[in-house]
């Protein structure tokens, strides 16, 4: 089910032009994408609710715009060139390849499952009465597969921390973990490999030019860090914050844009007096909670996920999940990265990279609490959210079904169409009358194709909050019909009017008073 809304989805989003596959005439490109016509407009609006509710409502932190190519030597600061790594394994039949905690992961969340299936099944049994805690504290077929669980986590995290690959490749033959798509247990041993790109820069041959396609854009933040505080004279605690693209040669490169090897980010690091970082930490994770769910959607599709495993140079991380069409997976991380990267690249770079505290009269390394975003993430998930089929009852005992994307008005690709009811008569001169008032705060589309019916099923299937239809009587009165697209309620409205009622909605400051 879930996985045919998603394929859905994925249809939806190509037929209207919001994404299609990186060159397509070719085949394509494997986990690369582009954004269309309205795809881009509503990556804009992303972008723009982000940066500004970082950037403009915060007096402390400000916006920059690094390289994506950076010394090679950031890279062995950051640890990229020796630890970012995943570990692979390749089913020998198929010969496809895999990453080992995926596959394990993808196990732990079958015994998962099953819990979730015996506990679905006694609610039905047990209608009211049904207490979930104490059902599955006592039954033994969720005890029996909640200790599977255990020990397979147990037995994982212990093998992530110890780097130790065989042992990873020995849960994956102790569960008779098979290929998906060859069915054997026929596994190679594992092998770490490199999530970075690399290239050549200029006409240097040799190691000496190898340069990085950055896999983050936060290390553009940090070699940064300095010029920005001098000449902007910033006091701790300070953020820095940056939209950009990042570079990943994922292997496990599916679920669409979930997982690309090229990708958007918008990342905030906030810069703080060491001992503060943890207090930090939770007012960051609350706070970008808060700008998810400004946008409307369920609440229950969030959760706080903290990680078991932190990364060496994190003492506090958490994730906040959503629950895509393929389960609960991260859409952003929060990090408390200690002093980690301003202390690399000062050892690295032999520059200083400190802060100068007046109170306290000497000078420290901030601590860092990062915020990380996927926009292609968010991109998905607020398809995911706005997706939705309609049975609308037409009255004569027969039904419809509209497919509509109830995108956050604010954030709608085109925020009005205006239809002429007919193509003569001087209608489509008054409607043009309208949209060229509307279109300097609007991106507006014009059409006049088509039954009126017709176009407003166009318009709801690519998430437009309003369409205004200008009919003969428009002429005389000076009146239109606006219609909501939620709703469907039609409203008559002084021409005059338009502006004000469409700009409640779509204008982002409402979105970001909320904030
Ligand atoms: P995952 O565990 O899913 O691989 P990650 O923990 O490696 O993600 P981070 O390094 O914390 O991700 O990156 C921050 C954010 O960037 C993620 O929360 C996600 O939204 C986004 N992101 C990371 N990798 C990709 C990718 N390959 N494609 C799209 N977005 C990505």
């Amino acid at each position: 089910m879930a996985d045919d809304t998603f394929k859905k989805i994925i249809a939806h989003s190509k037929e209207y032009g919001f994404i299609f596959q990186s060159s397509e005439i070719y085949d394509g490109l494997s986990a690369v994408y582009d954004y269309g016509q309205l795809g881009a407009e509503l990556k804009n609006n992303i972008k723009r609710y982000w940066w500004e509710a970082m950037v403009k409502l915060n007096e402390n932190i400000v916006g920059i715009d690094s390289a994506i190519f950076m010394h090679p030597t950031v890279w062995k600061a950051s640890g990229h060139v020796d630890a970012f790594n995943d570990p692979l394994i390749d089913n020998k039949d198929s010969k496809k390849r895999y990453r080992a905690d995926v596959l394990i992961e993808e196990q732990r969340e079958k015994f998962q499952q099953k819990i979730e299936k015996e506990v679905k099944k006694a609610a039905k049994r047990f209608g009211d009465s049904f207490d979930r805690a104490e059902f599955e504290r006592t039954n033994q077929r969720v005890l029996a597969n909640q200790e599977k669980i255990n020990i397979i986590t147990n037995r994982f995290q212990t093998a992530l921390e110890n780097n130790d690959l065989d042992e990873l490749r020995q849960i994956i033959i102790d569960y008779e973990i098979a290929c998906p798509v060859s069915g054997s247990r026929n596994w190679t041993e594992v092998r770490q490999f490199n999530l970075m790109f690399d290239t050549k820069l200029g006409s240097v041959s040799g190691d000496a030019s190898t340069i990085y396609l950055r896999p983050e854009t936060a290390q553009g933040i940090f070699v940064n860090y300095l010029n920005v505080q001098k000449t902007g004279r910033m006091r701790l605690p300070f953020g820095i914050a940056q939209i950009g693209k990042a570079f990943r040669n994922e292997i496990v490169a599916r679920q669409f844009i979930f997982r690309m090897r090229e990708f958007e980010q918008m990342e905030m690091q906030f810069f703080v007096k060491p001992g503060e970082e943890m207090q930090w930490f939770e007012t960051w994770k609350e706070k970008r909670l808060k700008w998810h769910l400004a946008l409307g959607f369920s609440a229950d599709k969030y959760r706080f996920h903290d990680h078991d495993k932190l990364a060496h140079y994190a003492n506090a991380a958490a994730d906040i999940e959503f629950e895509f069409p393929f389960g609960f997976k991260e859409l952003e991380g929060i990090h408390s990265r200690t002093d980690f990267d301003l202390n690399q690249h000062q050892e690295y770079s032999k520059k200083k990279l400190q802060y100068f505290d007046n109170e306290e009269g000497k000078n420290y390394v901030p601590y860092v609490v990062e915020t990380s975003v996927g926009l292609d993430r968010t991109f998905l998930m607020i398809l995911a959210n706005s997706f939705e089929e309609e049975v609308i009852d037409k009255g004569d005992g027969k039904t419809d079904t509209r497919t509509v994307l109830k995108i956050p008005a604010a954030l709608a690709p085109v925020k009005v169409a205006i239809l002429p009811l007919v193509k003569k008569d001087g209608l489509p001169e008054k409607a043009r009358e309208i949209l060229n008032t509307l279109k300097f705060d609007n991106n507006c589309q014009y059409d006049e194709k088509d039954s009126i019916g017709k176009r407003y099923r166009r318009q709801d299937a690519i998430g437009t909050p309003f369409c205004i239809t200008v009919d003969h009587d428009s002429l005389i009165d000076n009146m239109v019909t606006i219609r909501h697209r939620d709703t469907m309620k039609q409203q008559r409205v002084n021409i005059a009017d338009i502006e004000k009622i469409i700009d409640e909605k779509v204008n982002m400051k409402n979105l970001l008073k909320q904030l």
